[in-house]
């Protein structure tokens, strides 16, 4: 591939969180009963009106604020026409001349280090139903719950050169949406899909190549692979004297496998005009003005200000502002412990193992951040041990009861009781002589297993640090 460069331009799809269509007042939610949800407006029916849901107008606008666009003050809603059976009405209802923003940035981690993607357009249009191959046999169904509900288009400049870069900005933007609370960014469920346009050109070349879209991939991997597929069938078309068509190419993700889905519609083709049922979408300054009091801080923000504020490194920083929910757990546990240094050892380490393991996330933890911050507490001030801690955290999980009540209950308390811990040593030592000969001997390492032998004998409740201490005065 060595001589040629690959552009790519990406165009995403989000669905707005509002639960509700964009112009009729039906739920808009996935995985109900097929055509559940349809009413006159959204199937199309003569004489029937579309009316403007605001608090999508509101989504949109933080999408755009949250990406550096400039929001206009007006724009103008459009009819995309085509015939597809999944679109009763015959066209959506999008922007096309003159979209909500224009002209925004994201940054993403690349394989260069910080990069910047320039976003072209912001509009809003509404989704169209969904032609379901797989529950008639031998026929196509549709199902109309999702038409009309509310979508953003987020269209990139070709500005990613990179299949893995294109990952990478997708997370990235997944990332912020997910902070912006405008999304479930759910790509299963198809409420974040992202379309990749791809051409190549000769290294040094300025003109950009024809390029193919990528459709249908649920996946940021399935992106990647994709695109280098695509990449690869192109530099070999054009480097054999060829040209490449430009088309809509589908992605199978079981095969690994791009097919021709039709050539490349042309804008003209959908015979855009504004919708004469629409006024156009005028937004004053007060109203762009208080979305933007809305915008959360954003996860660039947040990671630089927890290494200031609580001095954490940039990675620990990057791993606590993962998730929106995730940063907040944790600006709770070190608010309440007052040590953000343990609140975020506990939180990556041990609460994080306990998720994995339970496939639970902090969206919805199933340990309260002030009992994690007992917790901590009792292993600082010597009632628990550091192993007796995990266990309260599993007991909590479980709903055994409060940090203290799972403590007396499972008797977690830490033993420094002088005469109980000898006790132990002689028996460890006893049990283990090989070890307790050779750590005579000088072999520093092996009081770590014995200490470690004196803590399963007490189940976990002997204080390791006084255990270390006699044994190290047994053995010397
Ligand atoms: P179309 O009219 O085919 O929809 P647009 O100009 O609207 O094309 O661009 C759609 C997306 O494709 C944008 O993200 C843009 O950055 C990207 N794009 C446009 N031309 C190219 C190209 N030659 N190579 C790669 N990406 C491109
Ligand atoms: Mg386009």
């Amino acid at each position: 591939m060595s001589g040629w460069e690959a552009v790519v331009g990406i165009e995403v799809h989000v669905q707005l969180r509002t639960g509700r269509k964009l112009f009729c007042a039906d739920r808009a939610v996935f995985g109900d009963a097929p055509n559940t949800h349809v009413c006159p407006v959204c199937l199309g029916l003569p004489g029937a009106l579309p009316t403007l849901d605001p608090d999508a107008v509101e989504l949109a606008v933080r999408t755009a604020l949250a990406l550096d666009c400039t929001v206009h003050r007006t724009s103008i809603w459009a009819r995309k026409n085509y015939f597809y059976p999944d679109l009763p009405k015959g066209y959506q209802i999008t922007q096309f001349e003159r979209p909500l923003a224009t002209a925004g940035t994201l940054a993403y981690e690349g394989s260069d280090g910080t990069a910047e993607v320039r976003i072209r357009r912001i509009h809003m249009e509404e989704d169209a139903g969904k032609s379901v191959h797989d529950r008639l046999p031998g026929a196509t169904a549709v199902d109309l719950n999702r038409a009309g509900t509310p979508l953003v288009e987020i269209v990139t400049e070709p500005d990613l050169r990179r299949p893995a870069d294109v990952r990478a900005f997708l997370s990235a933007l997944k990332h912020l949406l997910e902070y912006s609370d405008v999304s479930d960014c759910s790509m299963e469920e198809g409420s974040l899909r992202a379309d990749a346009n791809v051409s190549v050109r000769p290294v040094g070349e300025t003109e950009l190549g024809t390029k193919t879209e990528i459709k249908n991939v649920n996946s940021f991997s399935g992106i990647e692979k994709a695109l280098e597929l695509e990449i690869e069938r192109q530099v070999g078309l054009l480097g054999g004297g060829e040209t490449v068509v430009s088309e809509t190419l589908l992605w199978d993700d079981h095969r690994g496998t791009l097919r021709s889905m039709r050539s490349k519609e042309e804008s003209h083709d959908y015979r855009y005009f504004p919708d004469p049922d629409l006024p156009p979408l005028a937004l004053s300054d007060a109203f762009v003005e208080r979305v933007r009091q809305s915008v959360p801080e954003l996860p660039g923000a947040r990671r630089t200000r927890f290494q200031v504020e609580y001095g954490l490194s940039e990675y620990d920083a990057g791993v606590l502002t993962q998730t929106r929910a995730g940063a907040s757990y944790f600006e709770r546990v070190a608010a309440v412990t007052g040590d953000a240094k343990q609140a975020g050892n506990w939180v990556m380490g041990p609460l994080q193992g306990l998720l994995n393991a339970r496939g639970d996330t902090l969206d919805d933890p199933p340990v309260a951040p002030e009992s994690l911050a007992e917790i901590i507490g009792l292993v600082r001030d010597g009632t628990i041990s550091d192993g007796a801690a995990r266990q309260v955290l599993g007991g909590i999980a479980d709903g055994e009861g409060s940090p203290a009540e799972i403590v007396a209950a499972r008797g977690l308390r830490q033993v420094r009781d002088e005469g109980a811990l000898e006790a132990w040593v002689d028996e460890v030592i006893e049990a283990c002589p090989d070890e307790a000969a050779r750590v005579r001997e000088g072999e520093e390492r092996l009081v770590g297993f014995l200490v470690g032998q004196v803590m399963r004998r007490s189940r976990g409740k002997a204080d390791p640090r006084r255990v270390n201490e006699l044994l190290r005065v047994r053995l010397s």
